[in-house]
């Protein structure tokens, strides 16, 4: 077994780590404080390619495996999450059903501008009866003639507000419900009878915004529905099952930030004549951390391997985003402590990683709903 990374993606890893260290952990402070991404950041991230990581070559990405995915979340997260959501959608949740449930017309019109950044998108699954209990979802598509016909509200979405393009998923067949009854859309932002509700204000997570999307009598093209009719839920599920690994790399990337700043505040921290480094509580917290983005980098980078080679399974993306999640939580709070007050106030970095790291438990799925799967998947063995 050899466990390191192609020659590749070290040297992508690499740039990447550069990238972030130079430009990206300077101004991480400044965003936090004004919420504002700079637009010459923005427009950096587009003319590097970070847009395109995994879309094929064929239509305008790097065309990386999920392994390769993965390294670039990390370095991105470690300089700060909102990095990582702004390019999440056009690689992941915003373009994957595209990718893997779209004919050939939709993903020659959308591919290439998602992978230049051109256009920005997002996936729309949650409403407000409809969180966990995904399948709950009342968003209705009808069809009349050449067109569908939205009516509903999606809320809690990820970047809506600066979306050119959204995978919408929404109900063709009450009765059939999630076991053919769900359809995938594409659905623009100009779309008639479609706008942005409220913008919603968050814990963390708030230098890009989570937003009600409302659709009435919302008129879609026919040609805009992904796959078949009734394709939806298995578009749905497989979109979220990638973007769950992605969580695991992201706690990997926030988890060696905190134990880069931990290290350098307990060595330079006096109290008592003696840096805190010092004393066995904080060693031993120290050592908790690494201990754990240990298993966080293996889980995460094994179950993004496996995926490449086509090993597929829900239950394993679901242990990653359970245990890494879980873990940046601890390793977040054990920050805190090692900081003391100063771990509480705005101006050091902490405090932002502790919140953004709190969201990573809730979405796209509950660390409870991953435990469902996860149990369903061992009590089916
Ligand atoms: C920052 C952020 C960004 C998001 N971005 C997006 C996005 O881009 N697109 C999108 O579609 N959605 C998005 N979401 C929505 C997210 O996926 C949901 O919030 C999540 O799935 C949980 O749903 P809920 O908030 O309705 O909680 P609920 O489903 O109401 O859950 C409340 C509590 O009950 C627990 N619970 C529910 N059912 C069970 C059960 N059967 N067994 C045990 N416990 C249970 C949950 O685990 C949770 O602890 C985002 C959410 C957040 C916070």
């Amino acid at each position: 077994m050899n466990f390191d990374l192609p020659e590749e993606l070290k040297v992508i890893r690499e740039a990447t780590r550069k990238f972030a260290e130079k430009e990206l952990i300077p101004i991480s402070q400044h965003m936090e404080e004004t919420k504002v991404m700079p637009a010459e950041i923005i427009a950096k991230l587009k003319e590097l390619g970070y847009f395109g990581i995994v879309t094929p070559v064929e239509y305008g990405g790097m065309g990386l495996s999920n392994v390769g995915h993965c390294v670039i979340q990390e370095e991105l997260a470690r300089a700060n999450l909102a990095f990582c959501l702004l390019i999440s959608g056009n690689n992941g949740i915003g373009s994957m059903g595209i990718l893997y449930f779209g004919n050939e017309a939709q993903k020659q019109k959308y591919l290439p501008r998602m992978a230049t950044g051109e256009l920005l998108s997002c996936f729309a699954l949650t409403e407000p009866n409809a969180g966990s209990d995904a399948a709950a979802i009342q968003m209705k598509a009808e069809k009349k003639g050449d067109q569908y016909i939205l009516n509903g509200m999606k809320h809690f979405i990820t970047r809506a507000d600066i979306s050119d393009v959204f995978t919408v998923i929404a109900v063709t067949d009450k009765a059939k419900r999630q076991k053919g009854g769900f359809s995938a859309f594409i659905v623009e932002k100009d779309a008639p009878g479609f706008k942005i509700g409220k913008l919603q204000d968050s814990m963390g997570s708030d230098i890009l915004h989570q937003c009600e999307m409302i659709f009435e009598d919302c008129e879609v093209p026919a040609e805009n529905l992904l796959g078949q009719e009734g394709d939806g839920w298995k578009a749905a599920m497989r979109v979220l099952e990638e973007g769950r690994l992605g969580q695991g790399a992201r706690s990997c990337g926030m988890a060696r930030r905190l134990i880069d700043l931990c290290v350098d505040h307990a060595n330079t921290r006096v109290q008592f004549g003696k840096p805190i480094a010092a004393n066995q509580a904080i060693q031993w917290m120290l050592a908790d951390m690494a201990v754990e983005l240990y298993a966080m980098q293996c889980m995460t980078y094994d179950a993004a391997w496996r995926l490449d080679q086509g090993d597929r399974t829900q239950a394993r993306a679901s242990k990653v985003k359970l245990f890494c999640t879980e873990a940046i939580g601890r390793i977040a709070d054990r920050a805190v402590q090692i900081f003391g007050g100063m771990g509480y106030m705005r101006e050091a970095p902490i405090e932002s990683i502790y919140r953004e790291a709190r969201a990573l438990r809730i979405y796209e799925g509950t660390s409870e709903i991953q435990r469902l799967i996860i149990s369903r998947d061992v009590l089916n063995k």
